[in-house]
């Protein structure tokens, strides 16, 4: 049966300042890596042998349907605002309507040079298109919103980064590639028509329950309260949180140089281009926060009335650092076995994170050892975390499950990073086993499979990875 993409494009039929259509650039000989079935009939796409699904997902042939195109946007990076960004390396296919009644974007990444590409080839290697496959399945089957990955496609083509690389594509699959950049970029050209049709499209597409500016500002901080702790609770470092890589509809996008702690650190920063730490594990929330302000402040001029309309909106922002504690203790709580959270038992779960700490313990072995003896060889002196668990069995001796709960609550597996290296290092010389190995473990990252013992251990001194890199 040949591949048939069910499209059904919104995005491509709003104004034309709003992206720039053009075809993806072929490439010379393209071959199929990767392609998720599972995630592509949820999509209602059928049939496809290799080589069809080669042409399509490397840009090599448009697909009956699609309209592809480029979006614009602009942000702030590292709080500097950029006024004009856009999809440099990306290409949307278009839309369907899954399977769940979900319309979702379908996107190349790494497709060649668009209008908004600056100094960029448009380009992508293969280490960061198997590094955001990985990941950003991970992230899906640990139960975190987040992009997809539907295929990855080696171009056949050399990528000049710090030396000559496998030039590869990823296809994206999101419930939508809108950013607070996108909001932020007619917003800044004062062009409210634009402006007020984004607002309508957006709130139809993801909120359509809400109401007006105010009603969608305070959707996306729900989400995005949501989701930071999500992030915090299985140890996630996104590492660039620029309001361009912040989805309104509240999805982790954007996997550049982002990373998963081994041992734990509350300012662990993995990124080689964030110097002074603004995107820390645990200024994680206050950015998220900060990248909610710009949103408003986005919005502020499509309400009637400005006094008011900012008093309300600055109340919607101050109420966001509350809603992130409340989202981050039933997390964390949950982790230690704790249904019912109280706010005292935030002392618990910081004593514990103050003592792992101290004690160089690795995140998330700590925690799904909890209980067992193994818990306590994660700290440099057991002795103090044998004071913590007296006093933790004692609080969750009331709870009625509390290990099954943790053990839904705290995965074995997690994407480490040097994990991530060796699997990359493989591919470039042609081997994907690692690559695939590690998608079926990261698949089921709750079980404890005794297949995959080797990848719950944390790095040796020599296998640490200090620094990751947008590798753009
Ligand atoms: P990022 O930091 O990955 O979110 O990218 C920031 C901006 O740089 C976006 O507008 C990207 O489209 C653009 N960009 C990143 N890499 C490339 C590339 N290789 N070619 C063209 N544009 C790029
Ligand atoms: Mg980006």
């Amino acid at each position: 049966m040949s591949l048939s993409i069910p499209f059904d494009n919104t995005y491509a039929n709003l104004p034309a300042n709003f992206y720039s259509k053009l075809a993806a650039k072929t490439v010379s000989n393209p071959s199929l890596i990767a392609y998720n079935g599972p995630l592509a009939m949820e999509l209602g796409i059928t049939g496809g042998n290799d080589q069809e699904l080669t042409e399509i997902f490397s840009g090599n042939k448009i697909a009956a349907g699609s309209d592809p195109l480029a979006q614009l946007y602009s942000g702030h990076q590292f709080g500097q605002y950029n006024p004009q960004l856009g999809d440099g390396r990306a290409l949307l296919l278009g839309e369907t309507i899954g399977s769940d009644g979900v319309r979702r974007d379908i996107q190349l990444k790494g497709s060649g040079p668009t209008p908004y590409s600056r100094s960029g080839d448009g380009r992508a290697w293969l280490g960061p298109v198997l590094r955001e496959y990985l990941v950003s399945e991970a992230m899906h089957a640990l139960g975190i919103p987040t992009t997809r990955a539907l295929a990855a496609v080696l171009s056949g083509e050399l990528v000049l980064r710090e030396k000559l690389f496998p030039g590869a594509i990823l296809t994206r699959v999101a419930s939508s590639h809108i950013r607070i950049g996108t909001f932020q970029i007619y917003a800044a050209q004062r062009d409210w028509t634009s402006l007020r049709t984004l607002l309508d499209y957006t709130v139809a597409r993801h909120y359509p329950n809400v109401e007006g500016p105010l009603g969608f500002l305070r959707a996306v901080i729900k989400a995005q309260a949501a989701l930071i702790p999500k992030w915090m609770g299985v140890g996630f470092i996104h590492g660039v949180m620029n309001t361009d890589n912040c989805q309104v509809a509240g999805e982790t996008i954007d996997y550049g140089p982002c990373a998963f702690m081994d041992r734990y650190h509350p300012m662990q920063v993995y990124s080689s281009i964030d110097r002074m730490g603004r995107y820390s594990y645990s200024t994680q929330p206050d950015i998220a926060v900060w990248n909610m302000a710009q949103l408003a402040t986005a919005l502020v001029p499509l309400m009637p009335d400005g006094d008011e309309a900012i008093q309300a909106f600055t109340k919607a922002i101050h109420a966001m650092p509350e809603l992130i504690s409340q989202n981050w203790r039933t997390i964390f709580a949950a982790k230690l076995g704790i249904s019912a959270v109280q706010r005292e038992d935030e002392g618990l779960i910081n004593a514990l994170l103050t003592l792992m700490t101290d004690g160089q313990a690795d995140f998330t072995n700590t925690f799904a050892a909890l209980g067992s003896t193994s818990a306590r060889d994660q700290f440099i002196e057991p002795k103090k975390y044998d004071i913590w668990e007296t006093e933790w069995q004692t609080r969750i001796a009331t709870e009625k499950n509390p290990h099954a709960l943790m053990a839904k609550s705290n995965p074995v597996l997690i994407p480490r990073n040097h994990r991530i290296e060796e699997m990359i290092s493989a591919a470039i010389i042609g081997d994907y086993a690692p690559f695939q190995r590690l998608q079926r473990a990261l698949s089921a990252p709750f079980e404890q499979k005794s297949e995959f013992s080797d990848l719950r251990l944390g790095p040796s001194v020599a296998q640490e990875v200090k620094a990751t890199f947008c590798g753009t």
